[in-house]
């Protein structure tokens, strides 16, 4: 049976050593890291994310604010309310809870975020430092930073030699999680729709990262025994006929976890690790704000060596 990848275990630790920092940076400069999160419409889904957010974030002494806009508000309004808090010096770091409402260009509101308040890193400049490596300066996507942080749990910062295949090839996920195991020397292949041979390139993992958004589609008999698997899809299916459902991930979670080496549930894997990373994302806004070049994600993966 394979190691469980506790993700509340490790964003519990992401979050002590982040308030830690807190406190340090509002002692020695007054500077308060803030968080806006804009929301748009009623999705279930989103609110719930958008009130964890905000939670932690109290929780790790920021001061945060939450824009709950209703679902016939214009993309002017959206831009114009970004382009408010961009101008606002509290703010320091501005989340735009996606999916947004289908009359509302994502891209266009993801490009007006200011680079610099952009803790998602979607912004076209975040992208491009994070793929020629500027990490100092960049904001790394949460989900992908975070799912980093539990590949290093397992193998260390160096991943070289060992062969890594991404399922899944988005801009949020798939995309951004290519350039860090790039970074970190992992030798890395994507799948997507169009790939031949799913199951056949997964067994040549060492590390199989499942961004997919298909319930349990990589089987126990896909992997090569020891891989480390770390399953970032969420998927909410029935169970039973009482009208109940559970979240299950991109992997057949038990078939899988008697092959692999270590393996991350779904729930309580990659999410909380989001969250955090988020957290982290925003103190380091604000830590440049107050004029300190910390990349604190990369300070918490320092400290874990
Ligand atoms: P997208 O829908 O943007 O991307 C899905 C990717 O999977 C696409 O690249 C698609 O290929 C590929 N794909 C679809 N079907 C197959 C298939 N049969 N074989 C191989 N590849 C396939 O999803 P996201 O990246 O945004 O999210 C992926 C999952 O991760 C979702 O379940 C989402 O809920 C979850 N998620 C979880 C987060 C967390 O905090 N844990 C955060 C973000 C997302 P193609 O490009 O060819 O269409």
């Amino acid at each position: 049976m394979s190691k469980t990848i506790d993700g509340n275990a490790a964003a519990a630790d992401v979050l002590t050593r982040l308030k830690v920092a807190v406190k340090q940076l509002i002692a020695e400069t007054g500077v308060v890291p803030s968080i806006a999160v804009v929301i748009v419409g009623e999705d279930p889904a989103s609110k719930v994310y958008v009130a964890s957010k905000g939670k932690t974030a109290k929780e790790c002494g920021f001061y945060s604010t939450e824009h709950a806009l209703p679902t016939q508000t214009t993309e002017e309004e959206v831009v114009a309310l970004v382009e408010e808090l961009n101008a606002d010096p509290r703010i320091h770091g501005i989340l735009v809870q996606l999916p947004l409402p289908d009359h509302i260009d994502s891209s266009r509101i993801t490009q007006t975020i200011a680079p610099e308040k952009d803790v998602d890193g979607f912004h076209f400049i975040n992208v491009g430092k994070l793929g020629t490596g500027e990490l100092d300066t960049a904001f790394v996507p949460c989900t992908p930073a975070g799912s980093m942080l539990l590949i290093e749990r397992v193998h260390g910062r160096d991943l070289s030699g060992l062969n890594a295949l991404i399922v899944g090839r988005s801009n949020i996920v798939g995309k951004p999680m290519a350039n860090l195991l790039l970074k970190a020397n992992a030798t890395v292949t994507i799948a997507h729709s169009r790939t031949k041979n799913l199951p056949e390139l997964c067994r040549s993992a060492d590390i199989l990262v499942a961004a997919v958004g298909s319930p349990e589609m990589i089987k126990g008999e896909w992997i090569k025994p020891g891989v480390t698997v770390i399953d970032v899809g969420i998927n909410r299916i029935s169970a039973g006929s009482n009208g109940k459902s559970r979240l299950v991930g991109d992997v057949a979670y038990e078939e899988a976890a008697t092959k692999a080496g270590a393996i991350t549930p779904v729930p309580g894997g990659v999410g909380p690790m989001t969250i955090a990373l988020l957290m982290a994302n925003t103190l380091t806004a604000a830590s440049r704000a107050a004029g300190r070049a910390v990349a604190l994600e990369l300070a918490v993966i320092d400290a874990w060596r």
